[in-house]
């Protein structure tokens, strides 16, 4: 089996090199060529090319525009990224018999509510980010590609920046920080959203109609407060030193950015594990896992 993986070096990328690797021949791509081979997302036709060359059995989508308020100033080259480059990457899947493996997001919903999304519900995103990954979708899915779209959020990886880290950084300098508390989502590691991935590629070998969108998080929910407070607690019982004694709690109106966030980024994973026949871990031990490889503990 020949897996082409796009977007190698992101959160989720990384990651993917290693769930992938045991699964057959990997061929992993970032923005730059290899080879003679085209890993840039926006260059449509040498990105049309790259896959008729390598002639894939799994094409893994990890590369992604992700800068959220940035999107709003740079919509055509978001669309592009994540709107026209997987159209592409399906039409290609479908005229080949190739499977499509993609990420998408909560993003594609409006954050109203406080009930889990489930796959088939309304989207109606609320930033340009979340309108760029849903046309993504919509290609993958019109193009009638053998697919797995996996919808996730929070994502974070021990690899690069991210959240956690952030508040770890800014808690060492700063004795008090305000965190939004009116967003509501799951933290979901890169790790497993790859292992997950892998899984998954295994039984839709044998298992044909499982082709389809899911949701995929870890278990649980809390806010970006509620998060911040996990990591800042982990930290200080393990002896980090800090300057923090407070973590206020703040709206999200309290702090505003370019691009609007949804609410509630809650997503309802029922789908998936039935389907799969998973168990997703809850968010708190990933996050914790993650917490000790960052901080050596
Ligand atoms: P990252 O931002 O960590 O990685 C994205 C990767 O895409 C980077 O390696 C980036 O390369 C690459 N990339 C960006 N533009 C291009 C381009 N024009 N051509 C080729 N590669 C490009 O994202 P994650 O790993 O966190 O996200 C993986 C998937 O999950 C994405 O589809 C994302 O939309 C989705 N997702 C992510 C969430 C999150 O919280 N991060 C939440 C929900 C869904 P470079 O570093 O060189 O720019």
């Amino acid at each position: 089996m020949k897996i082409l993986l796009l977007g190698k070096n992101g959160q989720v990328g990384w990651e993917l090199q290693r769930s992938l690797a045991s699964l057959g021949e990997l061929i992993a791509l970032d923005r730059n060529s290899d080879a003679g081979l085209c890993g840039e997302l926006s260059d449509l036709e040498r990105l049309r090319a790259t896959i008729r060359k390598v002639e894939p059995d799994f094409i893994v989508n990890a590369a992604a525009y992700t800068a959220v308020d940035k999107a709003e100033s740079e919509r055509a080259t978001a669309s592009r990224i994540n709107g026209e480059a997987c159209q592409v990457m399906a039409q290609e899947a479908a005229a080949s018999g190739a499977w499509l493996v993609h990420y998408s997001t909560d993003y594609v919903f409006s954050g109203r509510g406080s009930e889990s999304w489930r796959e088939a519900d309304a989207v109606a995103p609320v930033n340009h980010y979340g309108a760029s990954k849903l046309a993504g979708e919509q290609a993958i899915i019109a193009s009638g590609c053998k697919h797995l779209i996996f919808r996730t959020s929070w994502v974070y990886g021990a690899r690069g920046n991210n959240f956690a880290k952030t508040m770890l950084r800014l808690a060492k300098d700063r004795e008090t920080l305000n965190v939004i508390a009116d967003q509501i989502g799951a933290p979901t590691g890169a790790d497993l959203i790859a292992d997950v991935t892998a899984l998954a590629i295994r039984q839709v070998q044998l298992r044909p109609e499982l082709s389809g969108l899911y949701h995929l998080a870890a278990a649980g929910e809390v806010s970006w407060h509620g998060y911040a407070s996990h990591v800042i607690s982990f930290a200080l019982a393990n002896e980090e030193s800090l300057a923090v004694s407070q973590i206020n709690p703040i709206d999200t109106t309290a702090y505003p950015t370019p691009a609007l966030r949804p609410l509630n980024s809650r997503l309802n994973t029922q789908k998936l594990r039935d389907n799969f026949s998973l168990h997703l871990p809850d968010w708190q031990s990933g996050v914790t896992r993650m917490l000790r490889e960052v901080l050596n503990k």
